[in-house]
């Protein structure tokens, strides 16, 4: 079943007959990688879908299954949630008994769902509830919202924001501890980049941290100094973790839930429907597992563990699969360099215009094995953050190690953003099958970065062409706070490696809008072994779609990210309707 979803049938047709959509039943069960429950696998599941009334008919849409053996459809039945019949108006409505109920689409443009494999809802939930969003235009008007903030503050607190992103405002130049004091000078205040792996602080927040000038940098992170060795506020990977100490943990169980409901609002309404939260804890695990049982949960979540957490994770016997297709525990996250739109990542040439600076790796090759090795040998899929190559090669080194040493059938090892590649990594990545999440979005939103890449390397970043040449399965991946997630604006920056100011980055990576419509679908349920649950419109499959206001095929590629997300339904439910 998995080697036949990526090679479109050339046989196929788009002929609506009905044995060929009732058969649909029996062609998206077959051998899962999670079990399918008894009760809906196969053929006892197909005679009961031909006999279940359909809770749901929609009719007079335009599909585009996904499913390369009717790739085209004008209705469906939903039944418990799941797809019982894909086909023609006629076939379809054929089936509705008096208590089905039938929408009719007007000629809209249907999807299935969007899969957003890599990003991180619960805690960008949180941040939206409790911290002081910084993605503002100029550091005067990040100081006023701070400064905002503070005077809603209890003492004692800290003043936190997130979502900066220096190359956003209007100054040409960074946050500074002075910014911060002037800003803020009675609460510690943190500002954490959009990028993720750097924040800045001001004297408040150094204090408790117990940072001064004489403070050694500790491996594998920076507290920046300026030329004369005055800290600058600026600081990075392992050198945030002393604030992160002494930040007082103020959300609640409830703060948890409430992030996830607030977030998945946010998702669903741009037309996801599964999320793979890239950077779990048990806590968000829990909280997942609260919105869910307060009916909050409107998207799927494949939830990475963080390795810091893995021993909890091993020791209750627990492993990637477990849970069900709303609320599943995914591999086990590591991270092994910087980030892109912090210019950190760990490259084999330098940044454009700083000739010494080649990013920052955040792990060893023996940590990242030493981690991998234990969730690999307990079962974990794995996942590893690496942006520039040499990071890239670095997991390569370990994925083939732990290959070696502890074979595995379909390990689908996989390398979060997997940025900046090259021939050997593509040929490397090959005889493993490795699946690279790379950015949906960055190209369209956040081009003003590229220049410290250059043109020439951008024909090797975020390379959607070169992957699916390989025969590789990349996802839509927004890293969201990093990246922005609406499916559209990854349609858009997929198809036409152009940016907000028409900039063209790689125009050689360019993909077609089907490819990237697979991408986004079918390669993100592969990329959680639920290819055969979710990623396409099939009879059996998880009733997953987006209703669109224009059809993305017909539409100028220049402006993809303007079409309306009219309605999104998860599990046979709208879970958002314009
Ligand atoms: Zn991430």
């Amino acid at each position: 079943m998995t080697d036949d979803i990526c090679q479109p049938d050339s046989k196929a047709d788009n002929g609506f007959t009905r044995r060929r959509f009732l058969n649909g039943a029996a062609l998206a069960v077959g051998t899962a990688a999670f079990p399918v429950p008894a009760s809906a696998a196969g053929s006892a599941q197909q005679d009961s879908l031909q006999r279940t009334e359909p809770d749901v008919i929609l009719y007079n849409g335009h599909f585009w299954t996904v499913n390369p053996r009717l790739p085209r459809a004008q209705a469906v039945a939903i039944s418990g949630g799941r797809f019982s019949a894909v086909g023609s108006n006629e076939d379809v409505l054929g089936l509705a008994s008096a208590r089905t109920r039938k929408v009719d689409l007007a000629q809209k443009t249907v999807l299935p769902g969007f899969i957003d494999a890599h990003t991180h809802p619960a805690e960008s939930g949180r941040l939206h509830l409790r911290q002081v969003d910084c993605d503002l235009r100029s550091i005067a008007a990040i100081q006023a919202a701070l400064r905002e903030r503070a005077t809603k503050t209890p003492r004692e607190q800290w003043v936190l924001g997130f979502k900066y992103d220096d190359t956003k405002t209007s100054d040409g130049r960074r946050l500074t501890l002075q910014d911060l004091d002037a800003a803020v000078p009675d609460y510690p205040v943190l500002v954490t980049h959009r990028g993720g792996h750097e924040a800045f602080a001001n004297s408040a927040a150094l204090k408790l941290a117990r940072v001064d000038a004489s403070t050694p940098n500790p491996t594998g992170g920076e507290f920046e100094r300026d030329s004369s060795g005055h800290l600058t506020g600026r600081i990075n990977e392992r050198a945030i973790e002393p604030f992160n100490r002494v930040i007082p943990p103020t959300n609640t169980r409830n703060d948890y839930r409430e992030g996830v409901k607030l977030i998945a609002k946010m998702m669903t309404k741009t037309g996801i429907t599964s999320v793979g939260d890239a950077l779990g804890s048990p806590e968000d695990l829990q909280a997942y597992q609260d919105a869910r049982d307060s009916g909050d949960l409107r998207f799927r979540v494949y939830c990475f563990i963080h390795s810091s957490s893995i021993d909890r994770m091993i020791s209750a016997g627990v492993r990637t699969g477990f849970g069900d297709e709303w609320v599943r525990v995914g591999g086990m996250k590591q991270v092994a360099d910087g980030a892109i739109s912090g210019r950190t990542a760990r490259l084999s040439q330098p940044y454009v215009g700083h000739p010494n600076d080649y990013g920052t790796f955040s792990a060893t090759e023996e940590e990242l094995y030493e981690y991998g090795h234990k969730a690999y040998a307990a079962g974990w899929q794995l996942g590893t953050h690496a942006n520039g190559d040499v990071a890239i090669e670095r997991i390569l080194n370990v994925y083939e190690r732990l290959n070696r040493e502890i074979p595995r059938k379909d390990p689908r090892f996989r390398i979060e953003h997997c940025t900046v590649i090259n021939d050997s990594i593509i040929q490397r990545m090959r005889a493993l099958n490795v699946i690279p999440t790379p950015f949906s979005t960055y190209v369209y939103y956040h081009g003003e970065k590229m220049q410290y890449y250059g043109e020439e390397r951008l024909k090797h970043m975020f390379a959607l062409r070169t992957f699916l040449d390989a025969g590789l399965r990349p996802t839509q991946a927004s890293d969201y706070p990093p990246g922005e997630f609406p499916a559209m604006m990854a349609l858009q920056s997929e198809v036409t490696r152009t940016d907000m100011t028409g900039h063209v980055w790689g125009a050689n990576q360019r993909i077609s809008v089907e490819e990237a419509i697979y991408v986004g679908t079918m390669n993100g349920a592969y990329a959680s072994y639920e290819e055969n649950l979710k990623g396409s419109i099939e009879s059996g499959k998880l009733a997953d779609l987006v209703v669109l206001g224009r059809d993305p095929f017909k539409e100028d590629p220049s402006t993809l990210v303007t079409i309306p997300v009219e309605r999104t339904m998860v599990g046979g439910t709208w879970v958002y309707e314009s």
